[in-house]
């Protein structure tokens, strides 16, 4: 199938960050730039957590505009991590409730063993300094990390900390145990959300990335244990890998979601705001979400 997109915008944006986990701007500050940018639905996707939705759900309701409740999952695969993007999820269920807290309470640990690697390569202060950027303390992340290396003046830009210091290989990075998929599919279904695979590109990228093989047998298993979409249009994603994925959906008769992973102005792939519209013949995720 070739790239035949309908040079549309679609105005819903089903993925991105508010400061209850790596964004930068607080979930209603999200809500209002959205909104000034044409989105008519949204999903707040916060890490592992889900106290910036009932704020965001208050300020989409201000702007007229469609909420969906929504969670990225960090799991780990193989030797991958994954995220995966519960959509339309209740975030009361007590079984979500309790697994992502369990993902979020290795967070700290990981904090701390990353800033003393970080320490032995000659960087220290971090850890403090890390926590200085991270408005919800549960949720410290690589990118807190990254936030205060660009200010204690170690790099120009979050991409560049993290190419030198918080990637695989790096001084910075500590391998973690995440949620396993499963347990991370189960909850959002058992919530009664969709399960959704995101930005699957990044997963096949660099030395470390997953070949067409493993992808395979990953979207094989993901749907096995009840995964219903892919993201297609997403920030990190180039006009290609739309074709791609949406190859993959075709493939593994799945929805198809997009969203433009934003974190903060400046800082991401892509700002919030109209997305490009799907190539032909993808069965957008709303279909599901919205008979809910
Ligand atoms: P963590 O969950 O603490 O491992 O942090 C993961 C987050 O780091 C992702 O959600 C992204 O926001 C960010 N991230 C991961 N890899 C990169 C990268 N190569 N460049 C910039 N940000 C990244
Ligand atoms: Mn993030
Ligand atoms: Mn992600
Ligand atoms: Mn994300």
């Amino acid at each position: 199938m070739m790239y035949s997109g309908r040079n549309l915008m679609i105005d819903y944006d089903l993925h991105c960050h508010s400061n209850i986990s790596d964004g930068t701007l607080t979930p209603s500050e999200l809500v209002d730039r959205a909104a000034g940018r044409g989105v008519k639905v949204m999903a707040l996707t916060d890490h592992d957590d889900v106290d910036g939705l009932d704020e965001a759900r208050a300020a989409a309701a201000r702007h007229g505009m469609t909420f969906i409740n929504g969670v990225e999952i960090s799991v780990s695969w193989r030797s991958h991590t994954l995220h995966i993007v519960g959509l339309g999820i209740a975030p009361d269920y007590p079984p979500l409730v309790d697994g992502l807290r369990t993902v979020r309470s290795g967070r700290g640990e990981r904090a701390r063993k990353m800033a003393d690697e970080l320490a032995k390569a000659g960087i220290g202060g971090v850890l403090q300094g890390a926590y200085q950027f991270a408005e919800n303390p549960n949720m410290i992340s690589r990118t807190h990390f990254a936030r205060y290396l660009v200010e204690a003046g170690h790099c120009k830009d979050v991409k560049s900390v993290f190419n030198r210091y918080l990637v695989k290989g790096k001084p910075g990075y500590v391998p973690h145990q995440w949620a396993i998929l499963a347990d991370a599919i189960g909850w959002i279904r058992g919530s009664g959300g969709v399960a959704v695979l995101a930005h699957p590109g990044r997963y096949m990228v660099g030395r470390n990335g997953m070949g067409k093989k493993t992808m395979h047998e990953l979207l094989t298993e993901f749907v096995e244990l009840g995964g219903q979409a892919i993201e297609v249009v997403t920030g990190s994603h180039t006009p290609e890998q739309y074709a791609e994925f949406a190859r993959y959906a075709e493939e593994f008769n799945l929805l198809t979601s997009c969203g433009s992973d934003f974190h903060g102005p400046g800082e991401s792939y892509r700002d919030m705001g109209r997305l490009p519209d799907f190539p032909l013949g993808c069965r957008p995720v709303w279909q599901a979400l919205l008979l809910q």
